[in-house]
């Protein structure tokens, strides 16, 4: 029987000093975490005030309907009946009862969605939800996702990943592309693929994209590890100085290869990314991966599904009026060939007939509450949990939250949270709603382009 699994262990490895000093007598600051991950999964529940939150990786971004079916059952007999979508396309099913953690593994195994209980919070992918289906983009990224989860659960070093680092499958159209993947394909035309992570792009065959994929995570590994940085993502590691090699710990088959440039000296963070550059060449080289180098152009861009009838009328777009969903809205994405859940909290139904079968779907999703037109003002907002669900929120945010006249704050998207931890906030520049007491809120205009 598939149990619960007990939080992470959140002891320091060093000891709980994460600091060294460097030759001039610096501190040099050499962990960028000092305990692993806490992020939920299907296995680990978080305790939250509300009661249990699991949280459900798709790689590939689709469910079949029978998988819509059951996670709708789960969320009204184990949960609170209703369903969250995070921004990477996940799903949170919230208020479970303490020690339902088993019958809620038994469900998602049994439906096909937990394939390998030691991997399922690394599974992070997100993929772009119209691959395939209107035309546009390459036609790779469904099979990507595929081959990936595939590769990643056959590996055991690939366990040791965070459940927060991220696989961003791009069709070539750049939707996800600018999500801030650890790891970022992007299809290219001819059958060509670009592979980037850590500011190092390599062009390749497009079949050969996850097998590169799987070579640049094993880098990180090895770069984190063999410098004891405790990173979680490629970010962490630009984020931080390294310290001498000594004492590493081995994560990965990479060690080696990460542990020959600059593993003897301290080093700043311009040398952690060219070291992670220099580990990856080697672990491509080792996978067989032919991939040659080339400069970072910048990725094309692209928006979310606008919601509607896309595809000509054979798949719609829909949208989650902040991110959360009744069972009963969930099931009435039904009937469906698929529905895929979408990082920006919507969904693609496909399978449609014609256009006059899609707006008719669409008018019936929009009476059960969904958003289903490009100018809802909803589309712009998101908000965290807030109270009652968590404990460190000064609000009650998703009772507070407006959405934003259409022009203001220059039409950029607005999230709502109720603490400085800022759960679900966008990528790139965004309205940041932070409250300071109950009822009251701080704005203020961010942009973490420059983060990713
Ligand atoms: S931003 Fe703060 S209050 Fe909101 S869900 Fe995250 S931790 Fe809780």
């Amino acid at each position: 029987m598939l149990a619960a699994m007990p939080p992470s262990p959140s002891k320091p490895r060093n000891g709980g000093d994460p600091h060294i000093q460097d030759r001039a007598g610096d501190p040099v600051r050499t962990r960028a975490r000092d305990r692993g991950d806490a992020c939920p999964g299907a296995l680990r529940l978080h305790r939250a005030d509300d009661g249990g939150l699991a949280r459900l990786r798709l790689p590939t971004g689709s469910l079949t309907p029978a998988q819509v079916e059951a996670l709708a059952d789960a969320a009204d007999l184990l949960g609170d009946g209703h369903l969250g979508v995070t921004s990477r396309g996940n799903l949170d099913l919230r208020g479970l009862d303490e020690g339902c953690g088993g019958a809620l593994a038994e469900r998602l195994s049994a439906a096909g969605l937990l394939p390998s209980p030691a991997h399922e919070r690394v599974r992070n992918t997100v993929v772009s939800p119209l691959a395939g289906v209107d035309g546009r983009g390459h036609g790779h990224a469904p099979a990507w996702a595929r081959e990936l989860d595939a590769l990643l659960c056959a590996e055991a070093w690939a366990t040791a990943l965070s459940g927060r680092f991220l696989f961003a499958l791009d069709d070539g159209r750049g939707d996800v592309a600018g999500l801030g993947g650890d790891v970022t394909l992007l299809a290219e035309p001819g059958g060509r693929a670009l592979v980037r992570s850590g500011g190092h792009t390599w062009r390749g065959a497009a079949p050969d994209a996850p097998r590169a994929a799987m070579a640049l995570a094993e880098a990180f590994l090895a770069v984190a590890g063999a410098r004891d940085s405790g990173a979680w993502r490629v970010a962490d590691l630009a984020a931080t100085g390294t310290a001498p090699a000594a004492g590493a710990t081995e994560t990965g088959r990479g060690r080696d290869a990460a542990a020959g440039p600059g593993a003897d000296r301290t080093t700043g963070p311009a040398d952690a990314l060219r070291d992670l550059g220099e580990a990856a060449d080697a672990c491509l080289h080792r996978a067989a991966v032919p991939a040659e180098r080339t400069a970072p152009e910048p990725f094309p861009r692209s928006g979310p599904p606008d919601p509607g009838v896309v595809a000509g009328g054979r798949a719609l777009s829909v949208t989650a009026r902040l991110g959360r969903v009744s069972s009963s809205q969930f099931r009435a994405l039904l009937p469906a060939g698929e529905v895929r859940v979408t990082p920006w909290r919507g969904f693609v139904v496909t399978g449609l007939p014609d256009r006059a079968a899609a707006a008719a779907r669409l008018a019936a999703l929009a009476e059960a509450g969904f958003l289903t037109r490009p100018d809802s003002p909803w589309l712009r907002v998101g908000a965290c949990t807030g109270r009652p669900g968590c404990a460190k929120s000064l609000a009650d945010v998703r009772a507070d939250v407006r959405p934003p006249e259409p022009e203001r704050y220059g039409g950029l998207p607005v999230h709502w949270s109720g603490c400085e931890r800022r759960c679900g906030h966008p990528q790139g520049a965004w309205v940041d709603v932070l409250a300071t007491g109950d009822g009251t809120y701080d704005i203020t205009v961010r942009d973490n382009s420059a983060q990713r």
